[in-house]
């Protein structure tokens, strides 16, 4: 064997590396906890791209690699990241996915993946139970949440198309504010705009319950079959979650399948304080809930779960046998044969060793929190009178914005989008900004439990601060 390849796999060599690696990676997480770093250090994409492709490493260990891979990262453990969807990782599952890519079991047989394969049904029962299924529900675990949605509708497609209706004419609801995988998926499912029905949403930012029938009927009209509504829990912009009790009534009425896309907050059904949101869920045909968005693993793993076992075969079924052989006991444990993936890495493991090791009430113990801290944070909004609160928030997400009454609306368009792009070259903060009826709102996500008050008052006392600035020019 050449001497490079026996070097690669010294495991002597592994230890010291893997030791030098946990003391650089436990000093990010002090230096996050502690903002002895910014949350970012903005540099242009070009300047990032060259940078990285004149590196060159002047030490043989790889620790200064992963500290300047670290250093030129956006810290979502710093309690000033206050952005995007995803969960600062709890440590101990960002181990477990060390074990899992050293394991590197495929997962798409039984047999590549014993371990994996049957601590993934324990993970799925769990949710289903949370959800609020019975032991007729099952799923698995699949790369993100876009994945599981086009899973999901592939299945509904599957179980709800009869052979004298065309592709052409089938058709979803879903609401306007829903998240753009939904469209995505339905692209890819060969669906046209039309057969896109976009229902719009009231003042709550929630599907308007009392359309469906009326854009049902139209599509109806139109020579389209409806064969699913997919409801937010909760929507991405505004964060504010759909009704969906009356989604599944009207579903139930029309014998359609209801799909809840539940990636950002379904990790509600683990909080006693806050799963009222989810009233309705266990009527849903299929659920899609994210781990790294809310039940604090590192990205991309997330849960599909369907309410009948057999529907979770649909999606990628070759022929419809199984609406003829439901009888037929399907094996749980060869996972290919329901998800996209062939390959796939042991994700389940994250979920399965924070339920082990710190038990389930630290899931709800995180939504409590973080949603708790979205409510602190309105009311300080509401409070300051130079800053307009969207919506009272439904989650852990808050739209708000800067707002003088002497101001045009263009003008406070400018002035937020500057004070986001400020914040973001600063790099003490990261939040970022939507657009909603065509005004734009600076928007946070509280994802870290360590955000507190006084970090809330130092971001609004800087959005001040900047938007003084403004004022001078
Ligand atoms: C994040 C999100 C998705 C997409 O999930 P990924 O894991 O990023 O692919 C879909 N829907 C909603 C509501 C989300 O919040």
């Amino acid at each position: 064997m050449e001497d490079k390849l026996a070097d690669i796999y010294n495991v002597q060599k592994f230890k010291e590396f893997g030791i030098e690696l946990i003391d650089l990676i436990a000093d990010h997480l002090k230096n996050s906890y502690d903002n002895k770093v910014k949350v970012s250090h903005w540099v242009t994409p070009e300047e990032q791209l060259a940078y990285w492709k004149n590196y060159k490493l002047d030490s043989n260990t790889p620790q200064q690699l992963f500290k300047d891979i670290i250093d030129r990262s956006i810290h979502i453990h710093n309690p000033r990241y206050i952005g995007h969807q995803i969960s600062p990782t709890v440590p101990l599952a960002a181990l477990s996915q060390l074990v899992s890519a050293i394991l590197n079991n495929g997962m798409a047989v039984y047999e590549m993946g014993a371990a994996g394969t049957a601590i993934e049904k324990v993970v799925i029962d769990k949710i289903a139970e949370k959800i609020g299924y019975d032991s007729n529900a099952d799923g698995f675990v699949t790369s993100g949440g876009s994945l599981a949605n086009l899973t999901a509708l592939l299945a509904a497609k599957k179980v709800m198309s009869t052979s004298d209706v065309s592709n052409d004419s089938l058709a979803v609801m879903v609401s306007s504010e829903a998240h753009y995988s939904i469209e995505k998926a339905l692209k890819i499912m060969g669906l046209s705009n039309e057969s896109i029905i976009n229902v719009p949403v009231n003042d709550a930012f929630n599907m308007q319950t009392d359309l469906l029938e009326e854009y049902y009927n139209k599509a109806h009209l139109e020579g389209k079959k409806v064969i699913a509504v997919v409801g937010s829990a909760p929507s991405t912009s505004t964060g504010m979650y759909d009704n969906l009790q009356e989604l599944a009534k009207f579903c139930n009425a029309k014998k359609i399948w209801f799909h809840v896309d539940a990636a950002h907050g379904g990790a509600a059904i683990f909080s006693s304080e806050y799963k009222h949101l989810l009233r309705g869920l266990s009527n849903a045909d299929s659920v899609t809930i994210d781990g790294h968005k809310m039940l604090m693993t590192s990205s991309a793993m997330s849960f599909l779960i369907f309410k009948e076992k057999q529907n979770s075969y649909a999606a990628f079924m070759q022929k419809a046998q199984y609406l003829w052989e439901k009888e037929q006991e399907e094996d749980w444990y060869d996972l290919a044969k329901r998800t996209f993936e062939c390959t796939k890495s042991m994700m389940c493991i994250q979920f399965y060793s924070i339920l082990k090791f710190y038990g389930e009430d630290v899931f709800g113990q995180f939504v409590t929190r973080l949603y708790h801290l979205a409510e602190i944070f309105s009311e300080k909004i509401k409070f300051r009178n130079d800053f307009e609160l969207l919506i009272q928030p439904n989650s852990n997400i808050v739209c708000f914005r800067y707002k003088l009454k002497t101001l045009s609306e263009s003008k406070l368009n400018r002035l937020n989008g500057e004070i986001r792009e400020c914040l973001l070259h600063n790099g003490d903060f990261y939040i970022v900004q939507t657009t909603l009826n065509n005004s734009v709102y600076l928007r946070v996500t509280f994802m870290n439990p360590k955000t507190d008050e006084k970090i809330m008052d130092e971001l609004l006392s800087e959005i001040q601060r900047i938007a003084k600035l403004f004022d001078k020019k």
